[in-house]
């Protein structure tokens, strides 16, 4: 499945699902229904994992009115590959209660040194920009669903 929501800044960029127009939307808006500039079709939350890097990691966890919960993981670790379908179920189930974010720790070693992740996978959960909830380890989505605040 290809990638239909990506992190700009402070901004989403949101492909529209009828007539694929990129659209960007402010972090803060996407609650509040956004409509696709070309078509107006209602735009629907991200409801697949976004890719965080160094650079847009503090925009998404502070700037989202959603939980965000962050998965630290690599590609060469094994476990972290067996929690990418469990990330995109539950990406897509709670869609517009939660942002699932995934961070490449070999590309962004800086935000994984600043939370002190030493194993991948490393699952937080973040609220308005603070750290609510941690998981070391791959998990079920009982699990994650675990994590959320209440
Ligand atoms: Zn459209």
């Amino acid at each position: 499945m290809a990638e239909n929501v990506r992190i700009d800044g402070e901004k989403l960029q949101v492909d529209c699902p009828e007539c694929g127009q990129t659209n960007a939307v402010p972090l803060e808006k996407i609650l509040h229904g956004p409509v696709c500039g070309s078509c107006q079709v209602k735009l629907p939350p991200p409801n697949r994992p976004i890719e965080v890097t160094d650079q847009t990691f503090d925009d998404l966890v502070r700037k989202s009115p959603l939980p965000v919960l962050v998965d630290f993981w690599a590609p060469w670790c094994g476990p972290c590959r067996m929690m990418g379908p469990t990330l995109e179920s539950f990406a897509g189930k709670k869609a517009g209660q939660v942002l699932v974010a995934k961070l490449n720790t070999d590309e962004s070693p800086a935000t994984q040194n600043r939370f002190g992740v030493q194993g991948i996978p490393t699952l937080i959960v973040f609220k308005n920009g603070r750290e609510t909830s941690r998981q070391v380890g791959a998990v079920s989505e009982q699990v994650l669903e675990g994590l959320l605040p209440p």
